[in-house]
Parts: C-alpha cells; structure tokens; sequence
C-alpha cells in the first residue's frame, strides 16, 4: 500500500454534469487503490445528484465507504435550492445572465470550502492530504494553501482539448477583425484554428465581459497548483501532453481514461450475456431493447448518433440528418430530444422530424429512435455497432475509442470543437461532419459522410484501423499484469507518492 488508509483527500468539482462523473470516477479509482478517504464538495444539489447517480457497476455512488459528499451552502447569502445550478446543464448553453450568476456562485462557495477544509484540520489534528479541484475553481489554490495543505488541478478534458481552451481564454484578445484563422499560444503553428470553433462567447470577449473576467483569473491561479492530473493516458495524446507541459510548467500526471471496468475487458459485448452495468436511473429505452435490436444487424454495421447529455441541434439540423441518415440506408440508433431552442426535458414533437420517418424507420428495422437517453456504454460495446456521430464531449470520445469505434464529429460547444479537431488531424480516427448549431448541412452531405466512414474499405476502413490502434493504446495504459503497469497506473501511483512526499518533507 501506498499510503495510510487515514490519509484523506478533498475534491472540489465544477457543478456539471460532465464534471462531477469523472470527479467521482476518480475518488473511486483513489480509494481503491490507496484505502484514503476521499471527500466531494459541491452545492446540495449536485450533492444530491452524486448521491442518486449509480455509479457504472451499479453501485451508489455513496455505498462505497471511504468516499463521502460534503455540502457546500454559498456562504452569507439567503440560498434559494431552485437557483442553484443543476447539474445536467452546460454552462454554455445557459444565457449569459445566468452564466453570470453561476460564476459568482462558484465564487462565493471559497468561504465554505475553507470551513469543511479547517472543520477536517480541526477534526482529524491536520489538514487533508490535499484538495483535487477543477479547472474552474482556481482560488481553491489559495483555500488549501491557508490551511496548510496543497491543490492539484484535474482537467476533465484531454490534454489538447484542455490546453486550447484556457490558453485561448488567457490570450485575449485574439481574434483579429481581417483573419478568420488564428493560431493558439501553446499549440504549434500548424494547428490552425477557424473562429466557427469558437463559442460565441469567445468571439465577443475582449477581457472585459463576464466570461473572461471570471475565467481568466481561475485559470491561471490553477497554475499555481502543485500539479496537474489529466483525464488522458501518455500514449493517447503524447504529442499535446507535451505542449501542455511545456505551457504550464507543471508536473502532470496523465491518469485516464477513468472508463467504467466493462468497457476495458478485451472481448466486444455480443449480446449473449446481459452486462450488469447500468449508467445509472435515466429515462429512455431498456437496455434489453437496444441489445436485442443490435443483434439484428451485422458486425461493424450500425451508426450511433448521440449529442452527449446536455447537447440538441437545430429543427432544420435535425430534419436533414433525419433524411440522410434515412437515404444512407445505413441502420442507426439515434438518441433523439427536443432541438435547440425547445426545453430539452419536454415533449418531443413528430413535426421535427420528415412525416412518417419514425414508422418507416421502425418497420424496415433501419433505424433505431431512442428518446432522451441511451445506454451508450452498451451499445459502443456492441459489435454491431461501426461508428459513432458524437458531438465529441471527451467522455464520448474516450468510450468510443476505447471500442476502436472510429467517430463522426458535430462538435457543438465548449472545448469540443478542439476534441475534434484533434480526433481528425492528430488521431486520423474522425472526420467532422459540420459544427454548433446555427451550421448549415443537407442531407446528401450527411448521407455521404455516413457512407463513407461506415464503409470497410478506403477512409472509413482506415479511421477504423487507427481507432482499434487507440484502443489497443488504452487498454495498456489502464491495465495491470504482475510487475507491467500501464502509465496511467504507474502516473496515479507518481501522484500520490508525490504528495506524500511532499508532506512529510515538511
Ligand atoms: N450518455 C449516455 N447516454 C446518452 C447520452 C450520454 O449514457 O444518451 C453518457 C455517455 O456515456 C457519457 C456521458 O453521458 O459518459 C456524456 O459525457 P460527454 O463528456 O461525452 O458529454 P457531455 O454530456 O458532458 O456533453
């Protein structure tokens, strides 16, 4: 054992979905392989959010003893529960005004942060191990500081992914009025990046607007930390792991991929056996559904189009995906939701999708409709299934990869649009159908691009090879024979020597 099982360490997550599953992956990955006990702080809601979200073994996320959550109430104001974030949102898909309202509540918990963290110190005759926060919350630095303990950051995102984004966000201004293309400090040259991979908030901000005036100083109090851990393996991102290190200047331990168990043995699922494995209570089809119609179809046949968990595209973009995929003729399983601009959680209407489309779809066995929430582990372990069009959130990629499954891009938001990009040029294991969601694209675009990487031969086969490549790549990284341990392993067990080295040379 590395470490005492007294040790205890203190993780601080951004209160989002896409943020607090990789946070709780990680405490368990810890606590397993140390015995620590791991506290996660966040706001009541994502509180009660990690305490009904089953883990992917269907186990609570809170019946694992050694890992317990800590509410944190903004401190000094009149808390309304119904104003505090939820965490199935992305922040960027929130209007500005709110997005406001979520920095400063991100803000204003330091004061809380400090209690739980001097309560723990008071407690147990010191302070915990170190505190583990997101890339969102840099005054954390200066919280573990003031009460004797260190900070590491986690970046929930892949090192490329990862690195354009806050360098863009530190280098404003960047867009320049006579070029639509720009380079990002940190990056070589010849990434060159489209001011359409830009969220619109990027392109307004000048170092003055909200956005840049909570993300900026974040962002570079986190390098302040005493490191970094990232969700990405050595082998994965070798080359962006590099510009990483050589930009912040501190050390980085690339643990990733945090991927539920399942997803690691080496034989594809083949439907004989149901998988215990659950993602938790979701609304949606059964598993044993999507099973049985994946087993209908061939090996590698079948397309699976997911925009993630907080993501829609347009009306008209829904409409002419729905006919190429139909003319493609190529079997899909489709997560459909209210698109862009509609309340995500609603109703779903017939009208935005071509007039008979669901029946035709469902009688010809081509297409598979699944509403709001598919067990995507299941069906990227599927071998039916051949290729995945994904919105190119990293959870989705690195599950798709994991499968050798080779990806389709509509990156929409955040840093997805670096995610794909670095998918098309660094992996070879992707090619980007369209970005966000005001893009124009047609069917016959649509259908063309699905033809071509859902074909064996020429590109699509090629996409595939290097995906199966990635996949290989992961599997080593996160596995543990006898005396080999893959770099994620031995990278999480560097980490914790490392702080506890560090306190007990002081
Ligand atoms: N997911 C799922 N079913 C769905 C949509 C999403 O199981 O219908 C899961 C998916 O497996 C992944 C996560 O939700 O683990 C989405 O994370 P990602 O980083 O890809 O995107 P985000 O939702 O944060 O935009």
């Amino acid at each position: 054992s590395l470490g005492s099982s007294s040790e205890h360490i203190v993780m601080l997550p951004m209160m989002a979905q896409g943020h607090l599953i990789p946070f709780l992956a990680l405490a368990r990955k810890i606590h397993q392989r140390t015995g620590f006990n791991i506290t996660i702080a966040s706001t009541p809601l994502n509180i009660q959010y990690l305490r009904s979200t089953f883990y992917k073994d269907s186990t609570p996320a809170t019946e694992c003893s050694g890992i317990h959550l800590a509410e944190l109430i903004p401190f000094g104001r009149i808390v309304d529960q119904s104003k505090l974030p939820i965490p199935d949102r992305n922040a960027e898909n929130l209007p500005l005004d709110q997005m406001e309202e979520l920095f400063s509540l991100t803000i204003s918990l330091q004061a809380p942060f400090h209690r739980l963290l001097s309560d723990i110190k008071e407690k147990e005759g010191r302070p915990p191990l170190c505190t583990i926060s997101d890339i969102f919350m840099g005054w954390a630095v200066e919280v573990a500081k003031s009460v004797g303990t260190i900070n590491i950051t986690f970046t929930t995102t892949g090192a490329y992914g990862g690195l354009a984004y806050f360098s863009l966000w530190l280098n404003l201004p960047h867009l320049r009025a006579d070029s639509e293309e720009l380079t990002i400090p940190g990056l070589p040259d010849r990434c060159r990046f489209h001011i359409s991979q830009f969220h619109k908030f990027v392109r307004m901000a000048d170092g003055s607007d909200p956005c840049s005036r909570f993300l900026q100083p974040q962002i570079s109090q986190t390098f302040q930390s005493f490191g970094y851990l990232c969700h990405t393996a050595e082998e994965v991102e070798p080359l962006a792991l590099e510009w990483l290190r050589n930009y912040i200047k501190l050390p980085i331990w690339a643990i990733g991929p945090l991927l539920p168990p399942v997803m690691l043995n080496k034989s594809p699922y083949s439907g004989s056996s149901m998988s215990k494995h659950r993602a938790g209570k979701q609304p949606g089809i059964s598993l044993e559904r999507c099973i049985e119609w994946l087993d209908l179809h061939c090996p590698d046949s079948v397309l699976y189009v997911s925009f993630g968990s907080q993501n829609t595209i347009s009306p008209s973009q829904m409409m002419e995906l729905a006919k190429g995929l139909e003319e493609s003729r190529n079997p899909f399983i489709w997560v459909i939701r209210p698109p862009f601009g509609f309340d995500m959680k609603g109703e779903f209407k017939a009208e935005w999708l071509p007039e008979g489309f669901e029946e035709r779809m469902s009688e010809s066995k081509q297409g598979l409709l699944v509403r709001k929430w598919a067990p995507q582990v299941e069906t990227l372990l599927h071998k039916s299934t051949g290729a995945f069009l994904s919105h190119c959130g990293w959870n989705s990629v690195l599950e798709s990869l994991s499968q050798g499954v080779p990806i389709i891009g509509w990156p929409l938001v955040g840093e997805q649009p670096f995610n794909s990009k670095m998918l098309v040029e660094e992996m070879g294991v992707s090619v980007e159908l369209t970005r966000g969601h005001d893009s124009t694209i047609e069917a016959k675009e649509a259908k063309k691009v699905i033809e071509m990487v859902m074909n064996k031969k020429g590109k699509g086969g090629e996409m595939r090879k290097k995906a199966v490549e990635i996949a290989e790549k992961i599997r080593a990284a996160v596995t543990e024979e006898g005396e080999r341990k893959g770099s994620s392993i031995t990278a999480l067990d560097d980490f914790i020597s490392a702080v506890l080295t560090k306190r007990f040379s002081e």
